[in-house]
């Protein structure tokens, strides 16, 4: 029956650009094929055989790996768009808050599914946004939005205001463009500094100064516009727990929040919103001052945010079909009291980054992936798959998970369970970072803050421990059974494992095979040695095969430390064993059942020829924990190596990570200090100054502005010194 005519629902668009890439391209396909709207993906030289690629009904290519080259060619997006007939939407990144591409859609009568372009400009401008906040009513952080951006008033303003201050890129975004400056001397430097990255990142250098909260809490809302004027609140998010000023781990709702506060809070973001006609999806960010329980307007993003799932899970809705609801003139599915929540969620992003490396992004291969079921508390938000290069022309973020539970305790459980389950070989991730944080007894209290990583540090980066007998065993038996599965079926047998074993290959003693395993300290590093901690042998003795059963085993354990002394002996007898996977192994160990993952990795060495190094690593996923050891090659190789390596890393500075080099500060000859920048680098979005460790007279540069350097190399040289410091 038809419905009154003014009630009746627009339809949705029949086709949808997503102006993306990664797991948040994939996330829109899915909505879209849930209301059956057709896709269009677009995709770089790079990506042609990404997920999101696949996953979508038409893709077109827009150009070489650089995002300045494709995906953030507006020209080439709008004729893709006007070729396939799809409305376009970029959710967040990219051409997301471009106020120009808004409007050469609306002048190409394609729908832009986001805000109104006026909203983007108002709110793009951290400055002009905190005027409109102010007159709105919205309480600001006090400092300085003016034109003058000359540094001596800048300092002069700073000064006013109070160290610690915080300089802003205007036009910033993703934690770019900031700095905090603790005293005036330091000012001008960290200025430059800023006011260089803005001008990479968002073509714009002006900054703002306002007074840096020490112990802020980073709390926003969640805002949706309709366009018949309509703004509701979504609740709140609490993103406080922050490296280098991004998010890692987002919760909704906020833990502990007063009711009075929250309303509070909620009624400011609406009123924000309304003050700019806000229509679709958008974000206020507030600063939440732990001490007084004041709140102070920080940004307004608009757009949907990496952290939107959060907000889905306890409300129960799909922000993107709201998004696509908006867009095609639909009044806002729920009104502000029909909005639920339920119970708690969290959202853990799983970064390619090295936590113990500063968390600085990482790069490679996803040679290894296996990942947690998907349930009704989980979700899975994924863009890549085994076999994906995460690259380093975008962002580092790989996944997320997104935990959900009837409160704070459960969801922490369900995340803390997925966390462990999430198993990734060949690059750096943040996976056992965020394990160790989600359960740190000061976060598991909500004792949040955006200070907390720092000040928590050394709790959250326990000295990395030995493995134990176990993990050896486990690491041991998979490859006693894996080698001789690949004998036994190589020769044409019964390809059962535990059946038939042939000792015949371990040489002298019929039936015993002894494993050298070094534990390195840093997992997941490429092409460079990590730190040694300990070396184990494991001793391996069979007992005589059976047909019937699976093959048993003795196993002796011991480890020595770096310093020679013996940590660890243990005997463990009558172990049972079976391959229960392509990477999995079962044993039975005094009536308890082990699962453990085994990834073999072969350790490139860019000094051997792969056929001669059979140096291998071993990642063992045992007991949450992840371990990294290594089966070291022949002495004569890692000799060979070690003079060819050991020799150019003393003396110079070399590229922690893959990456592009902005700039070179020092010149052949010169005398360097201590502490001084001698190199900046930049690697997926992200500038690092590289600095002298310590003085020194510089005798040649290795790398030329604007080249790729991979992790390891040599960019600069000081000359040999004389007298000891
Ligand atoms: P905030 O800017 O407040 O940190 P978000 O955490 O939502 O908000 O987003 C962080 C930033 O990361 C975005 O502004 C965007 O520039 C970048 N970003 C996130 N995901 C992507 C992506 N898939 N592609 C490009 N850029 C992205
Ligand atoms: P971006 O656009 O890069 O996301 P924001 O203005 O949202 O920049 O700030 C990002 C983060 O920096 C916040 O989440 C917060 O942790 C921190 N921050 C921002 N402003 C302040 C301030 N005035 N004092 C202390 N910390 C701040
Ligand atoms: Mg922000």
């Amino acid at each position: 029956m038809p419905a009154h005519k003014s009630h009746e629902p627009k339809p949705l668009f029949d086709k949808i650009l997503i102006a993306n890439r990664g797991e948040i391209a994939c996330r829109v396909i899915r909505t879209a094929k849930k209301l059956g709207i057709k896709t269009v993906a677009v995709y770089s030289e790079v990506d042609s055989d990404a997920m999101h690629v696949h996953m979508a009904d038409e893709a077109y290519c827009v150009g070489p790996a650089p995002s300045a080259e494709s995906y953030l060619r507006m020209d080439k997006v709008v004729e893709i768009a006007r070729k396939s007939g799809a409305q376009v939407i970029p959710i967040y990144g990219f051409l997301s808050e471009n106020a120009k591409f808004a409007q050469l859609l609306a002048s190409e009568g394609i729908v832009f599914i986001g805000p109104p372009s006026s909203a983007i400009m108002s709110m793009g401008s951290k400055s002009e946004s905190k005027e409109i906040m102010t007159k709105a009513g919205v309480p600001c952080v006090p400092g300085y939005h003016g034109t003058d951006q000359s540094s001596s008033n800048l300092l002069a303003q700073a000064e006013s205001i109070g160290f610690p201050v915080l300089i802003k890129a205007v036009l910033g975004g993703g934690g770019k463009g900031m700095r905090i400056v603790y005293s005036a001397e330091e000012f001008n430097q960290a200025l430059e500094s800023a006011k260089r990255e803005a001008m990479k990142s968002f073509s714009d250098d002006s900054v703002l100064v306002e007074k840096y909260i020490v112990r802020p809490r980073h709390i926003e809302v969640q805002i949706f516009g309709d366009q018949f004027g309509n703004v509701v609140g979504l609740w709140e998010r609490d993103c406080s727990v922050q490296r280098r000023h991004q998010k890692i781990i987002e919760e909704a709702p906020a833990p502990g929040l007063d009711e009075k506060i929250r309303a509070d809070l909620i009624g400011k973001a609406v009123a924000a919103a309304k003050a700019v006609n806000y229509v679709g999806a958008g974000t206020v960010e507030f600063i939440f001052d732990n001490d007084t329980s004041q709140f102070y307007f920080m940004e307004m993003n608009t757009r949907l945010q990496v952290e939107h799932p959060v907000t889905e899970m306890i409300t129960r809705q799909d922000l993107v079909q709201w998004q696509l609801e908006v867009a095609s003139g639909n009044p806002l599915p729920l009104s502000q009291s029909e909005i639920p929540r339920i119970g708690h969620a969290f959202e853990a992003r799983i970064y390619a980054e090295n936590p113990r490396n500063n968390f600085l992004p990482d790069v490679g291969p996803l040679l290894y992936l296996s990942t947690p079921p998907p349930s009704p508390s989980l979700r899975l938000e994924e863009g890549f798959r085994q076999g994906s290069n995460i690259e380093v022309f975008y962002d580092p973020l790989i996944s997320k998970l997104v935990a959900h539970g009837r409160n704070r305790t459960e969801a922490l459980r369900v995340l803390g369970k997925a966390l462990e389950e999430y198993h990734v070989v060949g690059l750096s991730t943040n996976i056992e970072f965020l394990r160790t944080l989600a359960s740190n007894p000061n976060f598991i209290a909500g004792e949040v803050e955006t200070g907390f990583i720092e000040k928590h540090r050394d709790a959250l980066f326990p000295p990395p421990a030995p493995p134990t007998a176990e993990t050896l065993t486990q690491a041991a038996l998979y490859v006693t059974l894996k080698e001789a599965f690949a004998g036994a079926s190589s020769s044409g047998e019964n390809p059962s494992p535990w059946s038939t074993l042939q000792f015949r290959r371990f040489g002298g003693d019929l039936s015993s095979q002894e494993f050298v395993f070094q534990h390195e300290t840093v997992p997941g590093m490429r092409g460079r040695h990590a730190a040694v901690t300990s070396t184990s042998t494991v001793q391996v003795v069979a007992h005589p095969a059976t047909s019937s059963s699976p093959q048993t085993f003795d196993i002796l354990v011991k480890t020595v430390s770096d310093a020679g002394s013996e940590t660890m002996k243990t005997a463990i007898s009558a172990v049972t064993a079976r391959i229960t996977g392509p990477n999995e192994i079962t044993t039975l160990l005094n009536n308890s059942k082990i699962v453990t993952t085994v990834v073999p990795q072969a350790a490139p060495n860019p000094q051997v020829p792969p056929s001669q190094s059979n140096s291998e690593r071993l990642h063992v996923f045992h007991g949450g924990e992840r371990i990294t050891l290594v089966r070291p090659p022949p002495s004569w190789l890692s000799s060979l190596a070690d003079d060819i390596l050991g020799d150019a890393r003393s003396k110079g500075i070399t590229a922690p990570m893959p990456s592009v080099v902005v700039d070179i500060r020092v010149q052949v000859g010169e005398q360097v200090k201590k502490g001084q920048a001698v190199v900046i680098l930049e690697s997926m979005k992200t500038e690092t100054v590289l600095r002298a460790e310590k003085d020194g007279k510089l005798k040649s540069i290795a790398c030329s502005k604007g080249e790729m350097v991979g992790e390891g190399q040599q960019l600069v040289m000081f000359e040999e010194e004389d007298s000891a410091e």
